[in-house]
């Protein structure tokens, strides 16, 4: 084979953005790295807010790529009395324009593809297939939610009544909507976030993950040119202080958050706190995700999906794989298969078409993973310890696969974001036990069953409360549309992302009832 094709593919419902040719995207990407991705500013676009410059770097060899003009807590709140101004006339804008325009966003991002996927690379230290993955979902989701926009709102639904009264139902928008995204899918859940709040006639405030705040940049100049004026949608660069203070204004009537399960308690409390109308919150948190393997699985199916969900994206998705039960008669053979096939992934710059694993995304999360596995290595035992390969440049934040096997499920008592994959044996009979222990993390993102049993296929997605139960296949890249993605208990409150129930959240009903 002449061309080394990296282990992990994609899918996607939308049309699609296909690179056939992976030499060429990666040549691309690397004339672009020394040309282009660098010096993107991300700011925030409303004269007198300036914010305070910050260098963007790259998690693959800490190069300056770019820089966020991060905005003050008082600028946060300007920004906020800004956008409040503009409410009626995001509301004007007519449900078929919004979905035009959204659908010309998605057309404008494929053509545009070659900034993003090198940016994702760069800046979000995704390798190409994560990247396509990426900005695919991007683009479904544009699509998808003006299909959205134009079947709720577009027409009012008319309700039963006696003869003589007129009932109609309208959606209207809420008003100003905060949207704040994580750094681990930079494009796709911040497009996701905006895009819905924007179908639903909303004046856009987005906060963009601190680590990734130029494809946000360049995400948000697509909208602007698909159309949605630039007082409905705003960018604002910004930390923990900028997201706090954009919360706890009394005039933002949204938000929509995904990333951590603390965050989003953070965030209920300061909407709580407001004197302010009851605001809800959409969340998408993180989880503990659990497969279930019995001993009728096919192993090398397991293999391939434990390996795919646990160690693709560097581990670095909400909807990884982190604890494997396996049973007992089949753990052995199951651990070692597994064990190999992560020897086989290739750690490396993510624009090189051979790289599964890029970069971890900093400094922080690096030292995170590093405290842990030296933990589970004092406290239970480590079955696989990968290394990253010595000539990757030193800035650059690397971490390889761990497989470690436990003892006991509690023995992991925090969501570990990365590349870390644990192990725990069940016996026959103890299923029940099993779908307890997972319980008991009072977490419910993801789920995976291995099995050829339908009645345990049955047993375990009806008792269990996970949001997303895949059986027999690999548990992460949820599909716009197909899969419909988000948590209960810790891991977030609904509706779910690419969902027939999404944008109703984001506009408020009405109802009309005419005596005629
Ligand atoms: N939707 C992504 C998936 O299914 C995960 C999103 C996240 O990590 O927040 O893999």
């Amino acid at each position: 084979v002449s061309q080394p094709a990296a282990l992990f593919p994609g899918r996607s419902n939308s049309a699609g953005v296909e690179f056939g040719d992976r030499k060429a995207l990666a040549a691309l990407l690397s004339a672009r790295d020394r040309g282009g991705v660098g010096g993107i500013e991300a700011r925030c676009a409303l004269s007198g807010i300036t914010g305070r410059r910050e260098v963007v770097r790259s998690p693959v060899d800490g190069a300056e790529i770019g820089a966020a003009h991060v905005l003050s807590a008082e600028e946060a709140r300007q920004l906020v009395d800004e956008a409040r101004r503009h409410v009626a006339r995001a509301e004007r804008i007519p449900a078929r324009d919004r979905a035009s325009a959204l659908r010309c966003a998605a057309d404008e991002m494929e053509r545009r593809r070659g900034p993003l996927l090198a940016l994702l690379a760069r800046e979000g230290g995704k390798t190409l297939d994560d990247a396509l993955a990426e900005l695919r979902e991007a683009v479904d989701f544009c699509r998808f939610y003006a299909g959205e926009a134009e079947r709720l709102f577009a027409v009012p639904q008319v309700l039963p009544g006696p003869t003589g009264e007129d009932n109609r139902l309208v959606y209207r928008s809420r008003g100003v909507a905060v949207a704040i995204s994580p750094w681990n899918f930079p494009l796709a859940i911040f497009t996701g976030q905006v895009a819905a709040a924007l179908a639903a006639g909303n004046v856009v405030i987005a906060k963009p993950a601190e680590q990734t705040p130029l494809i946000a940049a360049e995400a948000i100049d697509i909208l602007h040119s698909a159309g949605f004026p630039k007082e409905i949608l705003y960018l604002a660069p910004g930390d923990g202080a900028t997201g706090a203070a954009l919360v706890s204004h009394p005039a933002t009537a949204l938000v929509a958050f995904t990333g951590s399960t603390e965050t989003a308690f953070a965030i209920n409390r300061a909407l709580a706190a407001r004197n302010a109308p009851i605001a809800p919150l959409i969340a998408e948190t993180g989880g503990i995700n659990a497969m279930i393997v019995d001993a009728t699985a096919l192993p090398e199916q397991v293999a391939d999906d434990a390996v795919a969900s646990a160690f693709r994206s560097a581990g670095q998705r909400c909807s990884a794989l982190r604890l494997l039960f396996v049973q007992d008669d089949v753990a052995d053979a199951m651990t070692r298969m597994i064990a190999g096939a992560a020897r086989e992934l290739t750690i490396g710059d993510p624009a090189d078409p051979a790289t599964d694993i890029g970069p971890v995304i900093d400094d922080g999360q690096l030292r995170m993973l590093k405290e842990h596995a030296e933990r589970m290595a004092r406290e239970q035992k480590v079955v696989y310890a990968g290394s990253v390969p010595g000539n990757l440049p030193g800035a650059g934040h690397w971490f390889a696969p761990h497989i470690v096997a436990l003892d006991k499920p509690q023995a992991l008592d925090k969501e570990v974001f990365g590349p870390i994959l644990h192990i725990v044996r069940w016996k026959a009979g103890e299923l029940d036990k099993v779908c307890e222990a997972i319980e008991a993390t009072g977490y419910g993102l993801t789920l995976g069953i291995h099995s050829r049993i339908d009645e345990t296929i049955r047993v375990v997605s009806e008792r269990m409360t996970t949001g997303n139960i895949y059986v027999n296949r690999n548990i992460i890249g949820a599909v716009v549309g197909s899969q419909p993605f988000g948590g209960s208990g810790l891991s977030g409150t609904g509706p779910k992302a690419g969902g027939p129930n999404y944008l109703a959240r984001f506009a408020r009903e009405q109802v009309v009832s005419v005596n005629t």
